[in-house]
């Protein structure tokens, strides 16, 4: 039977290009496995570490790898989004260096509102020393109003509720089922990576600012624990054990073999992005991966380059993406990285404060 999520696909739509005909790449799953430029001297001593259960890069430096990863899966990303795969072979052979560019006409180094949407929220838990929903969502208001060159939907719809009526939650609607909510939640991460019960209470909050749909939930909570596993030194087997809880939950998320789907639905990202963090075995190849598979391909750029940062730390990112990245980029997700880390646990929730109702028109 048909999804009829798939059959009513506005979560694809972004700002301007409603209209776009190649947002689906239904080429078959096929695609051969980029190889890692690991030596294999380091591929044997990162595997003795998970073997024996050692955490080889520090907290910090998977922390840092994760932030960093995900920046810049964004930017690499973002020069094919919307492309299909083929398209981006004839353009590029392999996409693999930022170069800016794309629908968005970037600078090279430049990021999308994944990476913007993710430093705002870091920028409200660290303004408030904690959790403070409301801040968070102030955040994101004052990201819309500096003109970002990109926006979604349902984003865009979540955030005008607020401004208009001050509720903290999206009504659930079928629609509400993109990447939006999954694709800025590293920080909370951060900010709570000892604290599973914060981390989920947090990542369903600021999801729900703008989508409330259960698998949008289910995505963005995964990909948050995924990551948070990694952050303190969890094995593949353990991040395997961990998506298997989500498949046995949701088995719309199966990306085993890969359907061949990239898009703004969030079970087509978590599938591409799962499909490859599992079978590549760096950073690079991680996201070079993901990004020529096409469709949102920064989104899934970026999920992929968190996941494999935090998988294998900072010092596996290739210098030269480190170059091209925006150095002020790098400055930004530096110092948040630092600083989520070093909040006071457990994390301050501070509730919600009600917001006063309109006062009367005067007589
Ligand atoms: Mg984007």
């Amino acid at each position: 039977m048909s999804d009829p999520l798939r059959l009513a696909p506005p979560w694809r739509g972004r700002a301007g290009l409603r209209s776009q005909p190649v947002l689906l790449n239904r080429t078959p799953a096929r695609r051969p496995v980029l190889r890692s430029r690991r030596p294999a001297h380091a591929r044997l001593w990162l595997a003795a570490c998970f073997v024996h259960g050692v955490s080889a890069p520090s907290l910090h430096d998977r922390a840092l790898g994760a932030y960093l990863g995900f920046a810049i899966g964004d930017a690499l990303g973002a020069t094919v989004e919307f492309m299909t795969a083929a398209e981006i072979t004839v353009a590029h052979k392999v996409h693999r260096n930022i170069t800016g560019g794309g629908w968005l006409r970037l600078k090279p180094g430049q990021v999308t509102d994944d990476t913007q949407m993710s430093l705002a929220l870091g920028d409200a838990l660290l303004a408030a020393r904690g959790w403070d929903l409301r801040m968070t969502a102030d955040a994101f208001v004052g990201w819309m109003r500096s003109r970002p060159p990109d926006i979604g939907n349902t984003c865009r719809r979540g955030i005008r509720r607020y401004m208009l009526d001050g509720t903290l939650s999206a009504p659930p609607a079928e629609d509400s089922a993109g990447n939006g909510a999954a694709m800025r939640n590293l920080p909370v991460v951060l900010a709570t990576f000892n604290d599973t019960g914060t981390l989920a209470r947090c990542s369903v909050e600021q999801a729900h600012l703008t989508h409330n749909h259960p698998l949008s939930d289910a995505a963005t909570l995964t990909l948050s624990r995924l990551t948070q596993l990694l952050l303190l030194g969890g094995t593949i087997s353990d991040c395997r054990r961990c998506v298997g809880e989500l498949l046995a939950q949701h088995p719309k998320f199966r990306f085993e073999p890969w359907p061949g789907n990239t898009s703004g639905y969030i079970v087509d990202t978590v599938q591409t992005v799962l499909h490859s963090f599992f079978r590549n075995d760096c950073v690079e190849g991680c996201i070079v991966d993901v990004v020529n598979r096409g469709g949102d391909a920064d989104t899934a750029g970026a999920l992929v380059g968190q996941l494999a940062g935090a998988c294998y730390g900072v010092a596996d990112i290739p210098s030269r993406w480190l170059k091209q990245l925006d150095p002020r980029i790098v400055e930004r997700v530096r110092r948040q990285t630092d600083s989520l880390l070093a909040l006071p646990r457990p994390l301050p929730i501070r509730e919600p404060t009600p917001i006063a109702p309109p006062l009367p028109a005067a007589a």
